[in-house]
């Protein structure tokens, strides 16, 4: 088999050695490419665009479909002050109920501990509820393609395949950005718009760098 790393798009063309020097079409862009002659060095390069994914840990491009990584959207990263505050009303709930229930019964104590037991209630409902809807939706991005999961139960999914990606699009307000989050917008050709809508995920750059890794650029 000859290798070459394709002029356009940078993936790896693969033939058989009978077509050295000859003009092979891209299967991926379709972009004409002349293949090297058995045994010149632009098959290593063709190894080099292996081991660039290999050293971002990320499965080859090539070969069957094998997961790179998947996110799911950030709760403490993505609302940290309402996170901290949430924390906050339920230890403090849980110290009223405490001290509610220790020592002399009085009024007070009566009321921390109906107040604490109400408080408590109320946090863990709405940890618990922000809980799901987090684990309710992923995006699982592999060697081949990008795939959104949304629900629990009934499971909506959308996917682009990386080679017909158009744009990734980062979006992050100032406070996101310190606390390293965002919103990642993926738009396919051939269809209008973003596609695939992500928000709150942690470290979207390195989201971007991988799904980058797999699609022809430039
Ligand atoms: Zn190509």
């Amino acid at each position: 088999m000859i290798q070459k790393i394709c002029d356009s798009c940078e993936r790896t063309i693969e033939v058989e050695d009978d077509l050295a020097g000859q003009k092979v079409a891209c299967e991926a862009c379709g972009d004409i490419n002349i293949m090297p002659e058995v045994g010149t060095g632009e098959v290593h390069e063709a190894i080099t665009a292996t081991d660039r994914l290999a050293k971002m840990g990320l499965p080859p491009d090539s070969g069957p479909e094998k997961p790179a990584i998947k996110v799911r959207p950030a709760m403490l990263k993505a609302r940290p002050v309402l996170f901290g505050t949430l924390v906050l009303v339920l230890v403090s709930g849980l110290v009223g109920i405490v001290w509610g229930l220790i020592g002399e019964p009085a009024g007070a104590k009566t009321a921390a501990k109906i107040g604490g037991g109400i408080g408590a209630i109320v946090v863990l409902g709405v940890l618990g509820v922000w809980k799901i809807k987090t684990l309710s939706a992923a995006l699982e991005i592999t060697n081949k393609r990008t795939v959104l999961r949304r629900g629990l139960l009934s499971r909506a999914t959308s996917e682009v395949v990386h080679d017909n990606i158009r744009n990734v699009q980062i979006t992050q307000t100032f406070w996101q950005r310190l606390w390293g989050v965002g919103t990642l917008g993926l738009s396919s050709s051939g269809q209008d718009g973003i596609e695939i809508e992500i928000g709150d995920i942690p470290n979207p750059e390195r989201v971007r760098k991988v799904i980058d890794a797999y699609r022809p650029l430039g």
